[in-house]
């Protein structure tokens, strides 16, 4: 459905997107999901980005940007005071009166935004099932791939297709039933064994990792984190801009790690 003046209320807009991205799947997230930040009553455009952070804050202030939908927010847990770092964000939003809409686990784990079903997607995995475990629900997937290849050509073809830079550990085993988990989500290579995966794929390295892998023979392939959560608010403001016939735009702020 098309809003022909391309405007939208913020009540509306919040109302959809906490149904759409199902953020009553994740009750006890960290992070608080949902809208963190009340700006302006009417939206005329949307950006997305992975992190709520100055740099992201100022270019959406520059590109006349109403309302924000990030993956990693400004609050998690509750807020205890309001000082230094954090004073400093929520006063560029308020002053800029941006909306600040969080969305963690829940686009991690959703089985058409998802990072990691779309993580799949781009990689041309096969999705099989859920995967990896995290605070009591799993959200991750795991998925094969069209043919059995080496390590070195998986990175190949992950740091081709996600523009990123792969780092591996390789137990020897050749790549065709992967585990995919957003992040840092390296505490998935617990289910690894069960799920007879070969190969485990996370955005960060972990120490922790190695010695689990290597016993129960997994490679480990780190995408980066900042790359491996990209996808999810990519294709939920692609949602967007069909859904409402708005301008949305995606601010790039690439960590490297
Ligand atoms: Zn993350």
């Amino acid at each position: 459905m098309t809003n022909r003046a391309n405007l939208l209320s913020l009540k509306r807009l919040i109302s959809f997107l906490d149904v759409e991205l199902a953020l009553s799947e994740f009750p006890h997230d960290e992070s608080v999901n949902g809208l963190q930040i009340e700006g302006k009553g009417i939206i005329r455009k949307i950006g997305v980005a992975v992190d709520a952070c100055e740099f992201v804050f100022e270019k959406a202030l520059e590109k006349n940007i109403d309302f924000l939908v990030v993956h990693h927010g400004l609050i998690w847990g509750g807020i205890k005071s309001v000082r230094g770092v954090l004073k400093k964000r929520i006063k560029t939003l308020l002053d800029a009166d941006i909306s600040l809409y969080a969305c963690h686990l829940p686009l991690d784990w959703h089985p058409q935004y998802g990072n990691n079903a779309q993580l799949l997607k781009l990689l041309s995995i096969k999705k099989m099932g859920e995967f990896g475990e995290y605070h009591g629900k799993r959200i991750g997937y795991w998925g094969r791939t069209s043919k059995e290849m080496s390590v070195k050509d998986f990175l190949l073809h992950i740091d081709d297709t996600l523009k990123t830079k792969s780092f591996s550990v390789n137990f020897g085993k050749k790549v065709k039933n992967v585990g995919v988990v957003s992040g840092g989500g390296w505490s998935a290579i617990y289910d690894a064994e069960e799920y007879g995966i070969d190969t485990f794929l996370t955005g960060e390295p972990s120490h922790s990792a190695y010695t689990l892998a290597e016993e129960m023979n997994v490679n480990l392939v780190f995408s980066g984190h900042y790359a491996t959560e990209t996808l999810g608010v990519k294709t939920v403001g692609d949602m967007l801009r069909k859904r409402f016939g708005l301008t949305v735009e995606f601010i790039d702020h690439p960590t490297g790690l």
